[in-house]
């Protein structure tokens, strides 16, 4: 019997086994870091929320006539279950519901945060499409101002500049306040109606509830449609606020030098968006080249139950960027040399290779060999896995307190007292300097 994993989820694999940039721990490991990094630096704060959550939060947060609870919610059943719970769809809603939940309008306003970990959907898979992939999350809760906008704009730009992708190009938009959506669902429906024969099924019910996701719609018909008729834009119904708002957001990108091409079809699929609007695309990686998206979602705390409250944010795909970056070939190899490997000639040196190796672990990546081996043997071994140094302890050095160390990279050997070990391999009291 050979057990595999389920269909749209993904094994992140050790640097030992050298795994492409897809398939990466390591790699997976250092965009969280750089995008933490950046987001920390803006005063973000880090927040964790459950992957189990109420059915209810997708309902209402996301929107039931959406793709994503209609058909793409994984639900969770149980002993005792009812159907109550989901594995979340997207970070968003989790972290507006925790930020009511948890009082935190008690901290001081506009407050940024940020999250990463695991969504779920269950999508057709394709490249760049999973029913488990992973988000960055970064939202900014209590401001109005297109400077917030703005701001999450840039980080999101920052992060895919840490990261180092030239091909990365960001689309602006906006959808407007709810009256403007209003006139111009009005506008689709009579545009639409006259024509709805032709629509696919899911769109023609669409038609009365939510004519806007019609223009999302991947079905062949539905697009046909929509090119014939061309509908006019959103952004030509925008209010006057809308617009002010869209224009100071645009002013400070411009002002920032921060590129983007202005993307009057930006209609983000989930119901709780108004105003700025944005996703940011990779000219590599197929398909499905969204490598993230955001924008303002001022009515989702009312949605949620809350009191008003302002907010803008986005999410990055994880899997994605590991995509464009694999595409643009910027990821560097994993670095794997710079552990120490400790080995016992023989039974004899082997509780002082333990006692050393036990001590250097607080200085950098040190691994012993589990038994006494010749010297040779401990030399393979410690290149397999992919070690820089090799620390032999056998019945000479016994005697004198040494460790005959050798560097595999020059293959320079001497001896050292135990003491001075880490200092030699420049591993400073305090730092771990391994990795
Ligand atoms: P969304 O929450 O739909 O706005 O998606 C934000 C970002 O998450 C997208 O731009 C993708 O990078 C990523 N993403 C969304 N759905 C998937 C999926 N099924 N598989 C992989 N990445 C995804």
């Amino acid at each position: 019997m050979s057990i595999s994993r389920p269909k749209g989820t993904m094994d992140l694999l050790p640097p030992l086994a050298r795994p492409g940039p897809l398939q990466s721990q390591a790699a997976f490991s250092r965009i969280l870091h750089s995008a933490g990094q950046v987001l920390n630096r803006a005063g973000a704060q880090a927040i964790a929320t459950p992957i189990l959550e109420s059915r209810q939060l997708a309902e209402h947060g996301v929107g039931q006539s959406s793709d994503i609870v209609l058909k793409e919610m994984f639900e969770v059943r149980y002993q005792g279950g009812h159907g109550d719970l989901i594995l979340r769809p997207e970070g968003t809603a989790s972290v507006v519901r925790a930020y009511l939940e948890n009082g935190l309008k008690q901290l001081p306003a506009p407050l940024k945060l940020w999250t990463s970990g695991p969504m779920f959907r269950a999508e057709n898979v394709q490249k760049g499409r999973l029913r488990q992939f992973h988000q960055i999350d970064y939202e900014v809760l209590g401001s109005d101002q297109p400077l917030a906008d703005a701001e999450a704009i840039d980080l999101m730009w920052s992060v895919v500049q840490v990261l180092g992708l030239g091909q990365a190009h960001l689309k602006v938009g906006s959808v407007g306040d709810p009256a403007d959506r209003e006139r111009y669902r009005a506008y689709l429906r009579e545009l639409l109606s006259p024509a709805q024969e032709r629509l696919s099924p899911d769109s023609r019910r669409r038609l009365e509830v939510n004519p806007l996701r019609i223009l999302d719609s991947k079905a062949p018909a539905d697009q046909e449609l929509l090119s014939e008729l061309a509908p006019q834009n959103l952004l030509d119904f925008l209010g006057e606020e809308a617009r002010e708002h869209l224009d100071a957001v645009t002013g400070y990108l411009d002002s920032w030098g921060v590129p983007y091409q202005l993307d009057p079809s930006i209609v983000r699929g989930l119901d709780y968006y108004q105003r700025t609007a944005w996703e940011l695309h990779h000219g590599g990686i197929g398909a499905k080249s969204a490598l993230g998206g955001g924008g303002r979602y001022d009515g989702l705390s009312e949605l949620l139950g809350g009191k008003a409250l302002s907010g803008v944010g986005w999410a990055l795909g994880v899997e994605r960027l590991l995509l464009a970056l694999q595409e643009e070939q910027s990821l560097q190899e994993p670095e794997l040399g710079s552990a120490l490997y400790l080995g016992a000639l023989t039974e004899a040196e082997q509780p002082a290779v333990l006692a050393l190796a036990r001590e250097l672990r607080a200085l950098g990546t040190t691994e012993f060999a589990y038994r006494p081996r010749p010297a040779a043997t401990h030399q393979r071994e410690a290149l397999r896995r992919g070690a820089r140094w090799l620390g032999l302890i056998g019945p000479e050095e016994r005697g004198s307190g040494r460790v005959s160390l050798k560097d595999l990279a020059s293959g320079e050997r001497w001896e050292t007292g135990a003491a001075q070990l880490a200092a030699q391999l420049g591993w400073a009291a305090g730092r771990d300097t391994s990795r």
